[in-house]
């Protein structure tokens, strides 16, 4: 039986750990920090948590199905997290699995599978594993755009932001309104001394409840076809939450679902109250003044960039990922088609996808890394699969926007659909 390398502790990481020891397949993980939790432990030096930040799905649909979290919060807070992923690892023994305090800086192809070489407690290791699972995150690496002009107050990116206290007695611009643009809004609102937000467009916002449930918890198992879907909950949205472009945002140039939905309606509150403004996209930077597109400026203090990330995977040369633009390309954002012995896990992004959305891309992996340990055959022929048949459609019928972020977003319900389709074939063949 050979081993498997698995980079990264986090939610994505522990699913992959969980799902290939549990048939009984070797792994030996690595994680740069100290625990088990990935970006949900505040207490890591590179976590982008901050002290706010609760669920933006609910529990039941995020939640791992095989264990359940121990609390009655719909949306609990990132400690809760941190402990929830804890007890995982407890539970299915997948803390010993993993050399912490290790940071993976290097893999290099040899001999059909790769060498890896870690920085550790002991030093720098160069060993040889015959696959290894890239679970090292996705909100990691900032996504910093170039402004024109330079402002001399200070610039923060979400990445880097942990509390309001931070943000006290300061003129505060936020630019960007995806869900922690939104979550640090409503903490700024009752620390700074003014806050506005520039957008570049329009945003649809979900209430977390609707008719008393989390608003994800409704219509689950039956997915209605995107033009249906998008039909009834953009009227839902404007019986609960009314038009945005009353408090200042752009009416969006997109349908419902076309890109991330913000699961925040307090923004709108505070929007109501006249705690906060809607600005426009950004002009240039001048000192400490911001001029917008449309011809109005204003001075701050802070700028905090709430401009999402950027997908990494620093210590793998591109090639071996097969990226194009701003994604790697990879059948069911998980395996390069070439099959050189990487594994991506967690590279997905989508509403309500969860964690067990995450452990059953895990399941698929880890029964075709059985195939390959135990009926080689089996394995070829999903090899054969991927490369010589149509990848399935997993937008679910939706129009991503050309976007960088969206590059690598799938729907929910299609990609669960798909990835348990192939790991039926899989185990069938
Ligand atoms: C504020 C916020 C709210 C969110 N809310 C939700 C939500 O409600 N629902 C949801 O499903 N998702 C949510 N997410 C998305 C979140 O990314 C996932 O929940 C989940 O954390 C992804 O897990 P992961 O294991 O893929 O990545 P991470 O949690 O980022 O874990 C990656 C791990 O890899 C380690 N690592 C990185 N590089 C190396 C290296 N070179 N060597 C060794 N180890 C390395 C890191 O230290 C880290 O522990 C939210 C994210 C944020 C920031």
């Amino acid at each position: 039986m050979q081993t498997y390398a698995v980079v990264g502790a986090g939610p994505s990481g522990l699913a992959a750990a969980r799902a290939l020891s549990r048939r009984g397949i070797a792994v030996t993980g690595f994680e740069a920090s100290s625990r088990v939790g990935g970006l949900w432990d505040i207490e890591i030096p590179r976590s982008t948590m901050y002290e706010s930040a609760h669920l933006i799905s609910s529990r039941t649909t995020t939640e791992f199905h095989e264990f359940p979290m121990r609390t009655a919060a719909d949306y609990p807070g990132h400690r809760v997290l941190r402990e929830y992923f804890q007890d995982y690892a407890d539970q299915f023994d997948l803390t010993g699995l993993f050399r912490f305090d290790t940071r993976v800086t290097r893999l290099e192809p040899r001999d059909g599978g790769w060498d890896l070489t870690a920085d550790g407690p002991n030093g720098v290791t160069t060993e040889w594993y015959a696959g290894v699972v890239l679970a090292n995150g996705t909100l990691a690496e900032p996504h910093v755009p170039r402004f024109d002009g330079e402002f001399t107050g200070e610039i923060l990116h979400t990445s880097a932001y942990k509390d309001a206290a931070h943000l006290a007695g300061k003129r505060v611009l936020i630019i960007g309104a995806g869900n922690s643009g939104c979550d640090i809004a409503v903490d700024a609102v009752h620390h700074a001394a003014s806050v506005d937000m520039s957008v570049r467009r329009g945003y649809y916002f979900v209430p977390r409840y609707l008719f008393g449930r989390p608003s994800d918890t409704l219509n689950q198992g039956r997915p209605l076809p995107a033009r249906i879907k998008q039909a009834v909950d953009s009227r839902v949205l404007k019986m609960f939450t009314g038009d945005p472009v009353r408090f200042g945002f752009p009416k969006p140039d997109y349908r419902i679902y076309e890109s991330h939905p913000i699961v925040n309606t307090t923004v709108l509150g505070h929007l109501g109250q006249g705690d906060l403004r809607i600005r426009a996209d950004i002009a240039r930077f001048d000192g400490h003044t911001v001029r917008f597109r449309d011809h109005t400026s204003d001075d701050y203090d802070l700028v905090l960039l709430a401009t999402g990330y950027t997908l990494d995977y620093p210590f793998v040369d591109r090639e071996h990922l097969h990226w194009r633009g701003a994604s790697p390309r990879l059948f069911l954002n998980v395996f390069p088609a070439s099959f050189n012995g990487l594994y991506v896990m967690g590279m997905i992004e989508a509403s309500g996808i969860g964690w067990q959305g995450r452990y059953e891309q895990a399941e698929l992996l880890a029964a075709y890394l059985g195939a390959v340990e135990t009926d080689p055959a089996r394995a070829q022929r999903f090899r054969q699969r991927v490369v010589g048949a149509p990848w399935p459609d997993v937008t679910g019928g939706y129009r991503y926007l050309n976007l960088d972020r969206m590059s690598y977003y799938v729907n929910k319900d299609a990609y669960r659909a798909a990835v348990r389709r192939e790991r039926t074939a899989l185990e069938s063949a």
